[in-house]
């Protein structure tokens, strides 16, 4: 079989009733792939994203599913197979922060963070490489972050586990490159969405004055990224983290 003809494609985005997922979900849509939004408490938020990617002439169908867990995640794949076809564009975006400083980090925070933003990636990938095989074409991308490069006090959990992201990245990469699929990491730096609303206002002036593009990301400078790497276009890059951060970390 030759490539995913592309009026075949099906996108599932992880944990996209707000945020950067939202953002993302709207962007996939807004391109012609017809998306499965994926939330695992706020059926509303998700509702909202799905009005908006209506409203915007796209299609998309709304599945709860907590990614953390194999059965779920399991039948989360079944039900798109069956409501939009199999998917060929997975976004691993669904994550969590559980900050302390490491001596107070407890088991739970650990594993948590864990469990949902690097085994949820893991568990989503098992469940969509066969199809993207059969097909000769699949796009996969992980939300990281730029700690999961530079690690961050008070972040052990979250930057080992956007660590952990970007080496399952490039072992998909290497595993099913040869099979017309892509595996990247997309980090961003700071970006305004609910997980970054309760900065304090000191840490936010200092960040700031990292930020060479001196603002603050927003969920769409990660999505039309993302949406990108989901394309044609970019068929040659595998395997690659790019920090979408308005230079702050750059390396
Ligand atoms: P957010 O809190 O707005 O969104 C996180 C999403 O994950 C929510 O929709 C939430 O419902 C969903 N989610 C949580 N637990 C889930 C579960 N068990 N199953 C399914 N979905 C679940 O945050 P955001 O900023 O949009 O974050 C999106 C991704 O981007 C995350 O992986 C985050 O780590 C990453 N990121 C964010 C920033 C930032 O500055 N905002 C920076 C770097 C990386």
């Amino acid at each position: 079989m030759g490539p995913l003809d592309e009026t075949r494609r099906v996108a599932l985005v992880t944990g996209s009733g707000k945020g950067i997922g939202r953002a993302v979900a709207l962007a996939l849509a807004k391109g012609g792939v017809p998306v499965a939004i994926n939330y695992s408490r706020s059926e509303s938020e998700a509702r909202a994203t799905a009005e908006m990617i209506s409203e915007a002439g796209g299609t998309c169908r709304v599945f709860k599913a907590d990614v953390s867990k194999s059965d779920e995640v399991h039948v989360l794949f079944e039900k798109t197979k069956k409501e939009l076809g199999p998917v060929s564009i997975l976004v691993n975006n669904a994550g969590i922060t559980r900050d302390s400083l490491l001596v107070r980090m407890k088991d739970e925070d650990w594993r948590e963070v864990l469990t949902l933003n690097l085994e949820a990636a893991f568990l989503c990938i098992r469940e969509s490489v066969r199809d993207m095989a059969k097909a000769r074409w699949g796009r996969i991308i992980n939300i990281s972050s730029v700690v999961g490069l530079i690690g961050n006090p008070g972040q052990a959990n979250y930057c080992a586990s956007k660590a952990g992201l970007i080496g399952l990245t490039k072992s998909v990469a290497r595993e099913y490159g040869m099979r017309g699929i892509t595996a990247n990491a997309v980090a961003p730096g700071w970006i305004e969405t609910d997980m970054t609303a309760g900065l304090k206002p000191e840490i936010r002036e200092a960040m700031l004055k990292s930020v060479p593009a001196a603002r603050p990301g927003v969920p769409q400078d990660v999505a039309s990224v993302v949406a990108f790497l989901a394309s044609d276009g970019a068929a040659y890059v595998n395997g690659q983290t790019i920090a979408v951060d308005g230079g702050m970390t750059m390396v």
